[in-house]
């Protein structure tokens, strides 16, 4: 597993019938966002709710969801917080689900600290749900949350007037709306939306903030949005393939990265190779876009263990490097002795493509040529996706300070990777290739992690 992983999802229902279940299976959809803790809070006059350590469909129990009426509430998936969190306050009895990360947090517990509050343990959630319920009505609490919070984020409401959906004034986070005959629904990506068999309506804008009853959705305010940025991470690596985001599927800009780098590979004067083949999971979509503008054979080279997927739940990067090992073997039959392009979405230390292609040659490969969707990763992400420090990241190694500007510096990164990982060759898409194939405008994307800009911050 990459050190690279989304902190949570989210889910609300506003049903006419009794949604525990429905949530259930929402949130279990949205799994790969964050693996550590799972809840669901309903609302049947009261707030009922239950939470776990673990994955939704391993802890849940027919009881604990038979406990949770209600014909509407909310869940969260998490990588580092128990939720939803439930709160008395002057506005009532409410659940709050948060996905993304406060960066100022230290400054905001200090400020409420010296105005008399008191925390229990200083998670980003708590901090968020206190600024909501200081005022007296939830848009206005998310109203002074988008005016206090630095960072991104998605969050949910849970109340007795029905579920408030917000999205940060920068649109970093997903949220998605949909619907079907009476039944509406929110949540961090689609295909929980559509696995209930509901409609996706839209997006939830940058800076809205929605009411989701019996009444449907009711947009209850439009905050200034200074502009949009979405992180470009969710269409290359974190979202699930099957969802679409903005308006734009997953899988269609996947293979779209995989196609440019075919088309880079055709322009530099092009290659013998046999096959190509993707690193399961994150990569198959960028292969399968290689495959179609190459016309090279797509053919996989490693099984994917599907009982051996805890890694992300070990401590040391030496443990977590042997869980991933034991996730993925080689199936050498389809390997030896050929010529392989090797697909994956990015690279952040380095280690698990440089294992992957040091198992490929033990495994009698040929050659291999490795192809990353994603442009170098150059900085650690501000705003709730875990890249870990500047040191760790792979490019750092061969590219010290500044940001990548010409395609010089990248193919002299490119030649120091190739070399340390083995491979025969390896190539990025730049920058620009990169946007491209999303077919997202730049100013509408964060890319901070890869031009090393900020785009909270005026440029
Ligand atoms: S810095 Fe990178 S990972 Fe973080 S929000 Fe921006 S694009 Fe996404």
């Amino acid at each position: 597993m990459k050190s690279l992983q989304d902190n949570c999802g989210v889910f609300g229902l506003y049903s006419d019938t009794e949604c525990a279940h429905d949530i259930f299976h929402g949130i279990d959809f949205l799994q790969h966002r964050g693996q550590e803790y799972c809840g669901i809070c309903t609302f049947d006059g009261g707030i009922h709710q239950v939470t776990h350590y673990g994955k939704v469909a391993n802890t849940f129990r027919h009881e604990e969801l038979e406990y949770l009426k209600g014909t509407w509430g909310i869940g969260h998936v998490s990588l580092w917080e128990r939720q939803p969190v439930r709160w008395q306050c002057q506005i009532g009895e409410i659940a709050v689900a948060f996905s993304g990360n406060v960066l100022n947090a230290d400054e905001l517990i200090a400020d409420m600290k010296a105005r008399g509050k008191a925390f229990y343990q200083e998670y980003n959630i708590e901090v968020v749900s206190k600024i909501i319920m200081e005022e007296q009505e939830v848009v206005a609490g998310i109203h002074a949350l988008a005016k206090k919070v630095k960072g991104a984020y998605s969050l949910l409401v849970l109340t007795r007037d029905g579920i408030y959906a917000a999205r940060d004034i920068y649109g970093f986070r997903p949220l998605i709306l949909g619907q079907r005959m009476g039944r509406y629904a929110v949540a961090s990506e689609s295909r929980a939306i559509q696995s209930l068999d509901m409609e996706v309506v839209r997006d939830v804008a940058a800076g809205e903030i929605i009411l989701i009853s019996d009444k449907g959705f009711q947009t209850m305010a439009q905050l200034d949005s200074p502009r949009r940025a979405h992180c470009a991470f969710e269409w290359a690596y974190t979202a699930s393939l099957d969802s679409v985001i903005d308006g734009v599927h997953v899988q269609e800009a996947r293979n779209n990265l995989g196609e440019s780098l075919a088309k880079r590979d055709i322009e530099e004067g092009g290659f013998e190779a046999d096959i190509v083949a993707a690193v399961p999971m994150s990569g198959i979509g960028h292969a399968i876009g290689y495959h179609r503008r190459s016309k090279i054979s797509y053919q996989e080279v490693f099984l994917y263990n599907r009982y051996a997927d805890r890694s992300y739940t070990q401590s040391t990067q030496l443990a977590r490097e042997k869980m991933a090992k034991r996730k993925l073997s080689v199936l050498h039959y389809a390997v030896k002795g050929k010529r392989i392009v090797l697909c994956d979405d990015s690279i952040v230390r380095g280690t698990q493509i440089l294992h992957k292609v040091r198992d490929l040659k033990r495994g009698g490969a040929r050659e291999v040529h490795v192809r990353i969707g994603c442009p170098p990763l150059i900085r650690p992400c501000d705003f709730g996706i875990s890249t870990r420090s500047y040191e760790e990241l792979a490019a750092r190694r061969y590219f010290k300070s500044g940001n990548i500007t010409s395609m010089e510096q990248l193919r002299g990164i490119e030649a120091c990777m190739a070399e340390e990982m083995g491979a025969d060759s390896m190539k990025y898409n730049s920058l620009n290739a990169f946007v491209a194939a999303l077919g997202i405008p730049k100013e509408d994307l964060c890319l901070m992690c890869f031009d090393g800009r900020n785009p909270t911050e005026a440029q």
